[in-house]
């Protein structure tokens, strides 16, 4: 049977319940066999001072420990500079059965950022495209992607055939959290905890991460 596979990329710089619930709900709404979680790889210029990319990588391990089928993908993280989606997505494919379906998850303002993507047109080609609805997210799409979601969009994502070339909406329960609140918050000396999961919060404590140095 066609496997059912979900990828959400991020900076993950932490990651949060925003992601997680956002995550979750997706897998189960679409019945995904394995949604994988994937932190991306920065210039180092970008990264948050202190916060290695292992360490990123490290806060997703724990947060999706044992809550099947989200899974912590470090394909990206290995490659050590930033590589490009549609590069990933190839590699992805190319260890699936032709018939798999591949889901790449986006918020709403990621999709918006689309047209700027290296190869962009040739996403489709490799996945769907689930766009999850932030709670933040009441802007226009941008002109270059109305003809391709006139084109492509269907509108009840469980009904997404073959193994790419849609794009569907997934609404879900709104959590207006980010990584630069939880970042904030942590500089300023206050508690994160319910924002992210006890192992992360407790990894974070552990490694005195995310904390004005002083
Ligand atoms: P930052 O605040 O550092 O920009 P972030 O919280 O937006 O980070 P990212 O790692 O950039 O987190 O997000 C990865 C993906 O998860 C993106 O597609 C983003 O739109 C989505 N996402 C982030 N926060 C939420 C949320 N609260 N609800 C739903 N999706 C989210």
């Amino acid at each position: 049977m066609a496997k059912r596979i979900g990828l959400l990329g991020g900076t993950f710089d932490p990651v949060h319940i925003g992601h997680l619930r956002s995550a979750l709900e997706v897998a189960d709404a679409l019945a995904l066999d394995e949604l994988r979680m994937m932190p991306n790889a920065r210039p180092p210029h970008r990264d948050t001072p202190q916060v290695s990319p292992q360490q990123r990588l490290e806060m997703v391990r724990l947060a999706v420990d044992g809550i099947a089928p989200l899974v912590m993908d470090d394909r990206e993280l290995k490659r050590d500079k930033p590589s490009y989606t549609v590069d990933t997505l190839e590699l992805m494919r190319a260890e699936l059965a032709a018939d798999d379906q591949l889901f790449l998850l986006l918020g709403w303002d990621a999709f918006c950022g689309l047209p700027s993507w290296h190869r962009w047109e040739e996403l489709l080609q490799h996945c769907h495209i689930l766009v999850l609805q932030r709670p933040d997210a009441d802007s226009e799409p941008p002109d270059a992607l109305r003809n391709l979601l006139a084109a492509r969009s269907v509108s009840d994502p469980s009904a997404l055939t073959g193994p790419n070339g849609n794009i569907a909406f997934v609404w879900q329960t709104p959590l207006a959290v980010s990584a630069t609140q939880i970042r904030q918050l942590l500089a300023s000396g206050k508690s994160v905890r319910f924002l992210v999961p006890d192992a992360v919060l407790a990894y974070i404590d552990a490694h005195g991460l995310y904390r004005a140095s002083n």
